[in-house]
């Protein structure tokens, strides 16, 4: 399905949608079981580098699988939504359209702010034809994931949104208020130290409500959303691994944003780590395994459980089915 009533509701409902990327067949399943349990929609998100990872034919089956597999788990009306993950071009959402994305995201953040425009326009003319939902962005978010990549933060500036989301038709609008791709979303020098943990910089709520104001109801999405558990990062280094300074959003400033009219949280970062903390565990543990499922079974078990936290304890999409 597309985001349109999934969006629609959670705005109302004061509650957002977990958006995970996906590469593995264990994520996949790791995703679909822990939405099934909890009741919640979900957007399975690939970007461009899974598609190069996996093919994008054999993720596009992978979605049409989960979907399959939701209703075997016991789940009779599951919302699941494929969505492309920062498109960089006009050609790769058409692509992605044409396979049966429900959803797109069209990334021309990075472009001045008439070609932004242009392109966002020419993606949601293509997709409205379909019933596919768009995402386009405005602001720059710092940090690195996959593909996308940039030094400095540009804040979303409020009096650009109307204008924005009116000439390109958008369905949804990623801003850019403080959150930051990747696992390591700040320097040391950038936080404060709260007890011996290092605490970054609050998100610009004073923007997201200035937003909230000129787009009343409007879909706002957040990127770059991982909290970076430090009992992940700890198992890593723990066990062989060596994770320098990695730093991500604090789960109660993204519980607030849950409530306002962010309606999309990505959550990338926090999947990878959990994966590898238990790939890590269980092969330092374990030193005579070699089939893969022995180590790739703990490792998808511990993002199940990552995922039933944050859509229980942080997003609040539990139980938020139109048909349960
Ligand atoms: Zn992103």
């Amino acid at each position: 399905m597309n985001t349109r009533e999934m969006f629609k509701r959670a705005v109302a409902g004061g509650y957002a949608i977990p958006a995970f990327n996906f590469n593995t067949m264990e994520q996949m399943q790791a995703i679909v079981q822990a939405a099934v349990e909890t009741k919640s929609p979900v957007i399975m998100q690939v970007s461009k580098g899974a598609r190069n990872y996996a093919n994008a034919q054999i993720l596009r089956y992978m979605a049409e699988g989960a979907v399959a597999y939701a209703k075997e788990l016991g789940c009779e009306h599951p919302e699941i939504v494929l969505h492309l993950d920062h498109g960089d071009s006009f050609e790769l959402c058409k692509d992605c359209i044409d396979m049966g994305f429900s959803s797109v995201m069209i990334d021309g953040s990075h472009l001045p702010y008439e070609e932004n425009i242009a392109l966002a326009k020419k993606v949601v003319d293509y997709a409205h034809q379909f019933d596919v939902t768009v995402e386009a962005e405005l602001g720059v978010l710092a940090g690195v994931e996959d593909e996308v990549s940039a030094a400095e933060s540009h804040y979303t500036k409020p009096e650009e949104v109307i204008d924005f989301s009116t000439r390109t038709g958008c369905d949804s609008l990623a801003i850019s208020i403080g959150t930051s791709h990747g696992a390591h979303k700040f320097t040391p020098a950038q936080c404060t130290l709260v007890n011996g943990v290092l605490v970054p910089p609050p998100l610009a709520f004073d923007i997201l409500h200035e937003i909230e104001k000129k787009l009343p109801g409007f879909p706002i999405v957040l990127h770059g959303s991982s909290s970076v558990p430090m009992e992940e990062v700890e198992t890593i280094n723990k066990f062989g691994g060596h994770l320098e300074a990695a730093i991500g959003i604090p789960e109660e400033q993204l519980r607030e944003a849950s409530k306002s009219a962010v309606c999309k949280i990505n959550i990338d970062s926090d999947s990878r780590l959990a994966m590898t903390a238990a790939v890590r565990k269980h092969l330092a543990e374990h030193p005579g395994d070699f089939d893969p499922r022995q180590y790739l079974k703990p490792a998808r078990e511990n993002m199940k459980k990552m995922y039933i936290h944050k859509i229980v304890n942080v997003l609040g999409s539990d139980g938020k089915l139109a048909q349960c």
